[in-house]
């Protein structure tokens, strides 16, 4: 498979603006990427100048520059290489087989191909694609395995399988390899090894391991240098989440692959996010105990779903002011999403760890 088959169109101007974008454009670069309405309405809200400001991005947060076709690939250690957009990232293996790839995020695309083609006509090992590992089954991270053709031997765990079955997208074939708790990739001098340790940000998110490069690939669980993504990564199981940042570090690494932003995470990027996350939580233990109830109840009467919202809203907000505070500049985007993190893990103590607070007094 060449690195030029099947452009797309829009593929020149989208690589354009995400070059011209940089790392600073997630936002409207998803917005460019789905088009039409979408980007319309994102120009006339600037337009508008209704948009909020945020704090700048610590400069620490921000990865390498793109290349002039809107990527970069790096090597990580030996034959181990990752590729990012600045705001999804992919990782390969390149084997005297072939290429091991694991993830193939549609922003990135035909991308892969490319920097796969440069990694292996560098090396001199074949540059086919043998082994696509899928870290999940969302479509953000695995919607371009279809350029990878029917071929390629798709490896997931075996809910992947069972939700891409049940989804039908012939963007995302699902796996022909599954597994439950264990796999070990062995081809080409080169292995990995899948695990998996329950639900987290998915019910089918699994740990990729390459032990030989002290890398570990685990999507959508630490974000280096972020707070997470909207809702705690909008994860599925909130307490499964939080446990698999320890089962994270619980892993000898010196090199993380979150499958976002721009750059590599460190150990210390794994330390920083659970002392975040730890934080809400002792915010949202506080807030429970100390939110007053009374005026919501007496504001709302009998529309229970106002009650609920306003005490919610206000319980986020007073978990999420200090944290906010506090983390600002050390990881980014601290004021964009704390609060909706906050929210979340708000409800997760009250619904998943059982501490319900004013709307759990037995009568
Ligand atoms: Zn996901």
């Amino acid at each position: 498979m060449t690195a030029s088959s099947g452009r797309q169109p829009d593929a020149t101007s989208r690589r354009r603006f995400l070059a011209a974008a940089g790392a600073a454009a997630a936002v409207p670069a998803a917005a460019a990427l789905i088009g039409g309405p979408l980007a319309g309405n994102a120009r006339a809200a600037a337009a508008a100048g209704d948009l909020p400001d945020y704090a700048p991005i610590p400069p620490g947060a921000l990865g390498p520059a793109l290349n002039a076709d809107g990527y970069f690939a790096g090597n990580i250690h030996g034959n181990l290489y990752w590729v990012t957009d600045s705001v999804y990232q992919a990782m390969f293996l390149s084997t005297r087989n072939g290429v091991v790839l694991v993830d193939a995020p549609p922003t990135i695309g035909h991308n892969l191909l490319r920097a796969i083609g440069a990694v292996t006509q560098a090396n001199g090992r074949p540059a086919k694609v043998t082994h696509l590992v899928y870290s999940h089954s969302h479509a953000d991270h695995i919607g371009a395995s279809a350029l990878l053709g029917a071929d390629v031997v798709r490896i997931g765990h075996s809910e992947c399988r069972r939700l891409l079955l049940r989804e039908a997208d012939p963007n995302r074939p699902a796996p022909t390899v599954t597994f439950d708790d264990h796999y070990v990739l062995e081809t080409g001098g080169e292995r990995l090894l899948l695990d998996y340790h329950g639900p987290n940000h998915t019910p089918d998110n699994i740990f990729i391991y390459a032990p030989d490069h002290q890398t570990l690939m685990v999507v959508d669980v630490i974000f280096p240098g972020w707070v997470p993504f909207k809702n705690l990564a909008v994860s599925q199981d909130i307490p499964g989440w939080i446990r698999a940042q320890d089962i994270a570090m619980g892993y000898r690494w010196q090199t993380l692959v979150g499958g976002h932003l721009g750059r590599l995470g460190r150990r210390a990027d794994g330390n920083l996010q659970i002392a975040y996350v730890a934080d809400l939580l002792a915010g949202a233990r506080a807030t429970i105990a100390s939110l007053d109830p009374t005026p919501f109840f007496a504001r709302y009467g009998n529309n229970s779903w106002a009650i609920f919202k306003a005490y919610l809203d206000a319980a986020a907000a007073q978990v999420a002011a200090p944290v906010t505070a506090k983390y600002l500049g050390r990881l980014a985007a601290a004021d964009v999403f704390t609060a909706d993190n906050a929210y979340v893990m708000f409800e997760s103590l009250r619904v998943d760890y059982g501490t319900l607070g004013p709307f759990g007094n037995h009568p």
